[in-house]
């Protein structure tokens, strides 16, 4: 239960009062913040069950044909195609299953899932089920990238603290990184799972023309973020924003604190970092920053390692300074 009550349209897209002038081609134009509402309700129908299932109960239904005993998850049907229009019944079934296809993985969502990304979005069909059910997928192994999740994982149904009754109310992460109590309980939330464990991938020993690298890449690094700092564009990217990022290369490691509009590069580890980022060669992030390739790009493409799924935005929020900074060197 949040003791905040949520509202249907979030404050920050609400405008405030007011009004402001556009000036085209030479004449001014006043225009004022307006609204118009539209609200409705929405029923979830014959699949109402289906949800206050998962809600109330933490268990998933599926339904049984009464003539052929095809198991379909979800329940969406209430009489079987296949027989003639027979009777299904609901059953509940197993939250063990398996993936039926290597998943699509969402880096850049639209603003509704925004706080959600990066998300895999797969098909899985559940112990006792003969179809498959779409669910968001996550790991707990730091950032997601493609091949935690295949065709033929077993997987494990997750829910929500948070419950609405909504198919987002639950996702599904690997067996391989659950205890066998949690793969054996129905009803294992979020928060019963250790999310604070990541793999993080270990660095080669350094030599000494890694560390004269390092020492360089740290360098251009340091300029850039001091650009950063200084530029208003940039600045704005951050606003409201507060991080401590331990960044491990080869050659080295430092940290980067952002500080709502502030940001700068501290030679020494952060007492508890908000996330931490691997990347071998130093010149990976260097090149992200100094807008020669997006440091999502290397995410995604594993050169870049971040120890917390969702902090994929603060690496987006990076990317939008270093665009910034060079949009005003353009203009
Ligand atoms: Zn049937």
């Amino acid at each position: 239960m949040t003791t905040q009550q949520e509202k249907v349209i979030p404050s920050k897209y609400i405008p405030d009062v007011g009004s402001h002038v556009e000036t085209i081609e030479g004449n001014d134009y006043l225009i004022t913040n307006d609204a118009m509402y539209t609200f409705y309700q929405r029923s979830k129908g014959e699949l109402s069950p289906f949800f206050l299932a998962l809600r109330d109960d933490k268990r998933l239904l599926g339904c049984k044909c009464t003539n052929c005993g095809l198991v379909r998850v979800p329940p969406f049907l209430t009489h079987c195609p296949d027989c003639n229009f027979a009777p299904t019944e609901l059953i509940e079934v197993d939250q063990v299953g398996i993936m039926n296809s290597t998943p699509p993985i969402t880096y850049f969502a639209t603003s509704l899932f925004q706080d959600m990304a990066p998300y895999g979005r797969g098909r899985v069909i559940f112990n006792g089920a003969d179809t498959a059910m779409s669910v968001n997928l996550y790991t707990t192994t730091g950032i997601l990238v493609p091949g935690i999740f295949k065709k033929g994982t077993e997987v494990k149904l997750i829910f929500r603290d948070d419950r609405k009754g909504e198919m987002t109310d639950v996702f599904c992460v690997p067996t391989v990184e659950l205890s066998k109590e949690q793969i054996e309980r129905k009803g294992v939330q979020e928060s019963e799972i250790n999310w604070e464990a990541p793999i993080e991938p270990k660095l080669p020993q350094a030599d000494d023309q890694e560390v004269a690298l390092y020492n360089e890449a740290l360098e251009g690094i340091k300029s850039i973020i001091e650009e950063m700092n200084t530029n208003e564009r940039a600045r704005k990217d951050i606003a409201g924003w507060k991080r401590h990022i331990l960044v491990k290369t080869t050659g080295g490691q430092f940290a980067i604190v952002i500080d709502d509009g502030d940001i700068r590069l501290e030679q020494r580890e952060p007492a508890s970092p908000d996330f931490v980022m691997v990347c071998e060669d130093p010149r990976t992030l260097l090149d992200g920053l100094a807008y020669r390739g997006a440091i999502t790009d290397s995410v995604i493409n594993r050169k870049l390692w971040i120890s917390k799924n969702m902090e994929f935005n603060t690496i987006f929020k990076l990317d939008r300074m270093a665009r910034s900074v060079a949009r005003s060197k353009k203009s």
